[in-house]
């Protein structure tokens, strides 16, 4: 009798202990199908808060419920640049400042849209610097140095990079080493479009879309609605693939208004960018299968608002420097899987967690 207590006893536990175990690991969050990781170059709190201050449409950053906060130091310096920015949400490893998809020995690593690819997603960036500047580049190449542009260029034969839509058209061709990089990419089921004009959307699985031979022109010199027009229509191209899709979306030029310290210019392309995010956060609403991701790589130019002694209700928008600064950025998260991307982490931890939702 007390022997078959004991059994009863010990079975309890295993049954317990089993419960437990299958409890934690059941995933409680829903997989997405797609993500779209939208990067606010230089993009930190003082940017969003100013620039929607002057905005009197909708605000895309009150329509997330999930917010986490991102330390963005890397692995030589704790003020990082872009290329260490960017690389860390790829590859999931701090790297020194100008490395592109590589880590701190310069070794390539498996990044997001490999990662994506060997699954059968699709890929893309949308971006209103050049298509190979350091934001884009860490998502597809794996380069020592993020100025060797002609290489990064080349790097897209690789087919890591169905859609790639921005600047840099002048790195294709003239180059140092002679190649014709356009004509390569035709060859390889590219389709090269070189055209500064009005965008104009197209429909083809895989293609590369250049408005302007580097970076594209300001919202202040009449980009006007461009970088949502490129995102849609990277987006509607992207979502045929019905394994879904993987794609980086940047406000390049937040960061450029930061260097130049002019507060009219962050606030144009800042005001742009909210307007693509509302774009993404009605797609996503509406299919409910896009884990909508809104960060920055850095905050740049340490900018303050300070009071403003002319005008009491209104603040006085002041940069500190004209570089990127060491503070953490925000984490925005939106659509299945969100709720992993609140509290405070690591910008490598962006990798993991799309990993761990994914289940790659
Ligand atoms: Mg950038
Ligand atoms: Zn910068």
């Amino acid at each position: 009798m007390h022997k078959l207590r004991t059994i009863i006893f010990y079975l309890t536990l295993a049954c317990i202990a089993a419960a437990n175990l299958s409890f934690t690991l059941a995933p409680s969050y829903t997989k997405p199908r797609n993500i779209i990781i939208m990067i606010g170059d230089g993009m930190g709190l003082a940017q969003i808060s100013s620039a929607m201050a002057f905005y009197n449409g909708i605000n895309a950053f009150e329509r997330f419920n999930v917010i986490g906060l991102s330390k963005t130091s890397s692995a030589d310096n704790y003020v990082t640049d872009s290329g260490a920015g960017a690389t860390a949400i790829s590859i999931g490893k701090k790297t020194y400042n100008n490395a592109i998809g590589v880590d701190k020995d310069s070794l390539p690593q498996t990044g997001l849209f490999e990662l994506a690819k060997k699954r059968g997603l699709s890929t893309g960036v949308v971006v209103t610097s050049s298509i190979l500047h350091a934001t884009p580049a860490s998502f597809y190449a794996h380069i020592k140095n993020r100025r060797w542009y002609e290489d990064i260029a080349a790097s897209l034969l690789n087919k890591q990079c169905d859609i790639a839509i921005g600047g840099g058209y002048q790195f294709f061709s003239n180059r140092k080493d002679k190649r014709d990089i356009t004509q390569e990419l035709q060859q390889n089921g590219y389709e090269v479009i070189i055209d500064s004009s009005e965008f104009k959307p197209i429909i083809k699985p895989r293609f590369i879309y250049m408005a302007a031979a580097d970076g594209m022109p300001k919202m202040q010199q009449g980009r006007g609605d461009f970088l949502q027009k490129a995102s849609l229509c990277a987006i509607e191209n992207l979502s045929k693939n019905k394994q879904g899709y993987i794609m980086m979306i940047e406000g390049s030029q937040i960061d450029w208004g930061g260097h130049e310290m002019n507060f009219d210019y962050m606030k144009a392309e800042l005001i742009d960018f909210n307007s693509v995010i509302n774009m993404v956060l009605n797609i996503a609403t509406e299919d409910k299968n896009t884990l909508v991701i809104v960060t920055a790589d850095h905050e740049t130019g340490g900018l303050a608002l300070t009071e403003n002694d002319k005008q009491h209700k209104q603040f006085k928008p002041q940069y500190t420097y004209n570089e990127h600064t060491g503070i953490m950025v925000p984490v925005f998260a939106f659509g299945p899987g969100a709720e992993i991307f609140g509290g405070m982490y690591e910008n490598t931890a962006i990798f993991d967690k799309i990993n761990q939702l994914m289940m790659w």
